[in-house]
Formats: C-alpha cells, sequence, structure tokens
C-alpha cells in the first residue's frame, strides 16, 4: 500500500495488545466515537476504566466470518466459492480459540459442547450464504481486506480505524465495503452503521484525496445491503462533528463527568450495575488514561 498513512494489515483473527510496542497516540475511533455519542459514561467504562465485557456467541460468530471474507479474498477468484467459504470456517474459529482461549468458555455450559458448537457454526454457514446472496466475489478484486486507515485532522485530532473492505475501480473511484453480522435488529445499528461509514469515507478523502463513491454496508443477518454516496460537503460538516466530539471527550476526561444517556442501547450495556441510570455507581474515577489506551478498537468491535 503505498499511500501515506493507510497501511494494509494481514493480521490474525485475534492479537492481544503488544505490551512492548511503544504506546501510540491517543486517536478517535468510529467504534468509540460512537460510544461516547451514545452515552459518555459507556465511553468512560470502556476507555477510561476498561471494564470488562463478556464477549457474545454472536459476537464472536462476527470474528470469525469476517476473518473468513478476508481469507476469501486472498484465494485465487475462481476459488471463491460457498464451499471454500464454509471449509474455511472450522480453521478460523480454531485460530480464535487459540489467540483467546477465554472464548471457548462462551460454550463451556453446553450440555453437549461438540452440538451447540455445530450449531454456532451452521449459523456462521448461514451468514455466509447471505453474503454469497448479495455479491459474487469472483467477479471482484479488492484492493484490500481489513485496511488500516489513519488519518490526522487539520486540528491535531487522530482518527484511526479498520475498514472491512476497500474496492478500487481501475478509473480511481473507491468502494468502502462494510460487513454487519450482529443480532441486534437493524433499523438500531443503522445510525451508527453510517456514522462509522462516514468515518472512513473522511479517513479516505484526506490520506487519498478522492471522496469514496460508494459506501456499502451489507447485513448479512437479513441478507440486505444498504448503498450510501457520500457528498463533500457532508464529510467537511462531519469532520467538524469529530472535532466536537473529541473535545468533549476531552473535556470529559479532565473533569471526570461522564454522563449515562439511557435509551434501547442499554439492553446491549455490560455496565448497568455501575450505572446511576440502573441505581448503580460507578468506581471511583481513575483519571485520564495513559496516551496508548484512549480510544482503541477491538476485533469484536470490528465485527459488529
Ligand atoms: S446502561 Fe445505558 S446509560 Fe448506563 S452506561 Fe450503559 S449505555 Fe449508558
Amino acid at each position: 500500500m503505498g499511500t501515506a498513512g493507510v497501511e494494509s494489515v494481514g493480521t490474525p483473527v485475534s492479537s492481544p495488545p503488544d505490551a512492548s510496542a511503544p504506546p501510540r497516540r491517543p486517536a478517535l475511533s468510529p467504534s468509540r466515537a460512537s460510544d461516547f455519542k451514545q452515552c459518555p459514561l459507556l465511553y468512560r467504562f470502556r476507555v477510561v476504566d476498561r471494564l470488562p465485557e463478556k464477549p457474545t456467541k454472536a459476537q464472536v460468530r462476527g470474528t470469525v466470518v469476517h476473518a473468513v471474507l478476508e481469507r476469501l479474498f486472498g484465494l485465487p477468484a475462481a476459488e471463491r466459492v460457498p464451499d471454500r467459504a464454509h471449509a474455511l470456517l472450522e480453521p478460523a474459529w480454531r485460530e480464535v480459540r487459540e489467540t483467546r482461549p477465554e472464548l471457548a468458555e462462551l460454550f463451556a455450559r453446553a450440555e453437549d459442547v461438540e452440538a451447540e458448537v455445530a450449531e454456532w457454526l451452521g449459523s456462521a454457514r448461514g451468514l455466509l450464504d447471505a453474503y454469497f446472496g448479495l455479491e459474487d466475489p469472483r467477479r471482484l478484486e479488492p484492493e484490500a481486506c481489513e485496511l488500516l486507515v489513519e488519518t490526522e485532522l487539520d486540528s491535531g485530532v487522530l482518527l484511526r480505524g479498520y475498514v472491512d473492505r476497500l474496492d478500487v475501480a481501475p478509473t480511481g473511484e473507491i468502494r468502502v465495503v462494510d460487513y454487519k453480522t450482529g443480532a441486534a435488529p437493524r433499523e438500531i445499528g443503522e445510525a451508527k452503521a453510517l456514522f462509522q461509514m462516514k468515518f472512513y469515507a473522511l479517513v479516505l478523502w484526506r490520506t487519498r484525496g478522492v471522496v469514496p463513491r460508494q459506501l456499502l454496508l451489507m447485513y448479512l443477518a437479513d441478507g440486505q445491503a444498504l448503498a450510501y454516496r457520500p457528498e463533500e460537503g457532508e464529510l467537511r460538516r462531519f469532520e467538524r462533528t469529530l472535532e466536537a466530539i473529541w473535545g468533549a471527550i476531552l473535556r470529559a476526561g479532565r473533569t471526570g463527568d461522564f454522563r449515562p444517556n439511557p435509551s434501547r442501547l442499554c439492553d446491549w450495556c455490560d455496565h448497568k450495575a455501575f450505572c446511576p441510570a440502573f441505581g448503580g455507581t460507578p468506581p471511583e474515577y481513575p483519571g485520564w488514561p495513559d496516551p496508548g489506551n484512549a480510544g482503541t478498537e477491538t476485533v469484536l468491535d470490528r465485527a459488529d
């Protein structure tokens, strides 16, 4: 990848943070920006307190399906067929278990672990089949999958995120593709997904000088796709929105004043026990985290 600020990453399915790596500058990721917008206290619990969250089977299935789709595009075009994709599932799940053994715990309480894992992998096969119903990967030659994109805005705000897939036409037109595998109803996740896609569009525009022609969301749970064409003026306004969010995060970080903002999305929050909106008390504010910690995404975020 020759473009400044953009690098291709052929990462394993899931990699724990490298403790020996130098701290990276705090950056805003789409997931964490969206957390703050949704509920400042949720942002605090995730980024500042770093409260543990229990991954769900749907999240881990998303990680596995994303890994399979990434690998599928590593195969010669003619081999990108459903059977090959299905055959990639088991090795991808094995790799997840090897990298994060605690995820196997998800099935530990099942009466018949093997049968439950088989059923769960069957549901992942269903998502892959839905993918093949939406497009034929033999006809595509993406520029990159699981692409780390990063840019610094003129204001100094650093943006960082992972794009599931980037298609670039011979004419230079860019399409950003994101696979949605989550179990949450589409109408709940749609605003968040568009926020995430505009984030990527802005980073790509700033690093490549081209506004992406299309943002394509592929909802594999219901086999539907949503295409969106961003405009330059809209991305300029979005840039100001992100700067305002980052400013608000830094202000809250200094004072510790991260307020709860209850909504339907609380149903998916792991931290109700600490949330004043549900009668809980947050832990004592530990102060703003070290530079390397302020807002990174996890592989589970990328597989929503
Ligand atoms: S339960 Fe709701 S209001 Fe409370 S921290 Fe979670 S998302 Fe925010």
